[in-house]
C-alpha cells in the first residue's frame, strides 16, 4: 500500500462511524477490538479512544478487557506476577493505552481484569478481584444498561460470551488454571480459577442474534464490527446454550473441553449430525481415557521455572497415542 494513498483514517471518521452504529452520549461500552483491522489510524491508539471518549462524552463510562496469563496448575510460571499496576496484558495495543489514561482504573482480578475510565469507572472495577467471579464487570454492566462492541474480531463476543457460558452451566469440566499474583498487601500469592469453556462455535449464535434484532452490524474505520446491549446479549446466549449445550461443542475431536462437556452433560443423545467420534462408542471411551490423562494438568497445583522443559512421561506418550489413534480412523473412515 502506497503511503501517499491516504493519510490515515481522522478522528472525526472514527466519531462518524461510532455513531452511526449506534453509539451515544452517556454509553457505558466495553470495546473489544482488533486495532489492525480498522486501518491505519492518525494518531494511533490514542485517537480512537478519544474518539470513544468524545462521542460517550463526560457522562458515559469506556471499559477494555486487560486479561493476562494464567497456566495448567501443574506448570504454573514462578517468576510471571500479575500486578494490576504492571503487568501488560494480551488484549493489545488499545486497552495497554487505555490503562496509561489518567483515571484509568484497573480491576485487580489476576486472569480477566479489565480497564475502566469515564464516570461509571469505579462502580465496574470495584470487587472485581481474586475473590469475585471472573466476569463480574460484564454482569455490572448489564446492570447500568451497557453496551458491547466489538471490533474487526469477527463475531467472537469477546468476555461477554464467557459470562453466558457460565449462566448456562457450563463450566463443569475442571480445566483448573494458575497464575502468581500480587495482592492489595503486596504479597505474593497463588490463584486458581476455572478456565472457561470452549469458544469455537460460539460466533455463530451471533446470526440467531442479528435476526432477533439484538446485534446490529457496522464499520469502525475498516474494521467490520458489531454492537449490542450487554443484558439482552447475555441473558439470550446463556437462554440459547441453557436450552441446546450442544451448540457449544466444537467439531474438533482432540478438543478436551467439549469432549468432555459431552461427556459429562451426557449429550451424545442430544447431538445432531453427530461425528464419528461421538457416534462411536469405542473411540468415547478411548478419548475419555485420554482426556482423564491430559485433566491431570489441571488437578494439583506445582510450578516451574521459565527455562522447563515439559518431561516426557509414560502418560503424555500414552495420550498422544490415543490422539493419534483417533486421527487415524477418522482418516480411514473417510
Ligand atoms: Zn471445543
Amino acid at each position: 500500500v502506497l503511503l501517499s494513498e491516504s493519510a490515515g483514517i481522522e478522528k472525526s471518521q472514527l466519531k462518524a462511524d461510532l455513531k452511526r452504529i449506534g453509539i451515544t452520549k452517556g454509553d457505558h461500552v466495553s470495546v473489544a477490538l482488533s486495532f489492525k483491522k480498522v486501518g491505519f489510524v492518525k494518531d494511533g491508539p490514542d485517537a480512537l479512544i478519544d474518539s470513544l471518549l468524545e462521542v460517550i462524552g463526560p457522562e458515559g463510562t469506556l471499559m477494555m478487557n486487560t486479561f493476562t496469563q494464567s497456566f495448567p496448575l501443574t506448570e504454573i510460571k514462578r517468576d510471571y506476577v500479575f500486578d494490576p499496576l504492571s503487568t501488560v496484558p494480551y488484549t493489545g495495543l488499545v486497552p495497554k493505552t487505555l490503562m496509561k489514561r489518567k483515571d484509568a482504573i484497573r480491576s485487580r482480578h489476576p486472569t480477566c481484569s479489565v480497564v475502566a475510565l469515564g464516570r461509571l469507572s469505579k462502580y465496574i472495577t470495584d470487587g472485581h478481584d481474586e475473590h469475585s467471579q471472573p466476569f463480574l464487570p460484564y454482569v455490572k454492566l448489564a446492570q447500568v444498561g451497557g453496551k458491547h462492541l466489538c471490533i474487526g474480531i469477527d463475531d467472537r463476543l469477546v468476555g461477554l460470551r464467557h459470562e453466558a457460558q457460565r449462566r448456562a452451566s457450563l463450566f463443569i469440566v475442571p480445566t483448573f488454571m494458575g497464575v502468581l499474583y500480587k495482592n492489595l498487601q503486596g504479597l505474593v500469592n497463588v490463584f486458581v480459577w476455572q478456565s472457561p469453556p470452549c469458544n469455537t462455535r460460539l460466533p455463530e449464535l451471533v446470526t440467531e442474534l442479528e435476526r432477533k434484532g439484538i446485534v446490529r452490524r457496522g464499520k469502525i474505520g475498516n474494521a467490520q464490527s458489531i454492537v449490542g446491549n450487554v443484558n439482552e446479549l447475555i441473558e439470550t446466549m446463556s437462554a440459547m446454550l441453557k436450552k441446546d449445550p450442544t451448540l457449544n461443542l466444537c467439531y474438533d475431536f482432540s478438543c478436551l473441553r467439549c469432549r468432555e462437556l459431552e461427556r459429562r452433560m451426557n449429550l451424545h443423545g442430544r447431538i445432531k449430525n453427530p461425528k464419528f467420534f461421538q457416534k462411536s462408542l469405542l473411540i468415547r471411551r478411548a478419548l475419555g481415557y485420554r482426556n482423564r490423562l491430559v485433566l491431570r494438568r489441571y488437578s494439583c497445583v506445582s510450578f516451574r521455572n521459565s527455562e522447563w522443559k515439559r518431561r516426557i512421561h509414560p502418560a503424555s506418550i500414552l495420550e498422544v497415542g490415543i490422539r493419534r489413534f483417533v486421527w487415524l480412523i477418522s482418516k480411514i473412515l473417510k
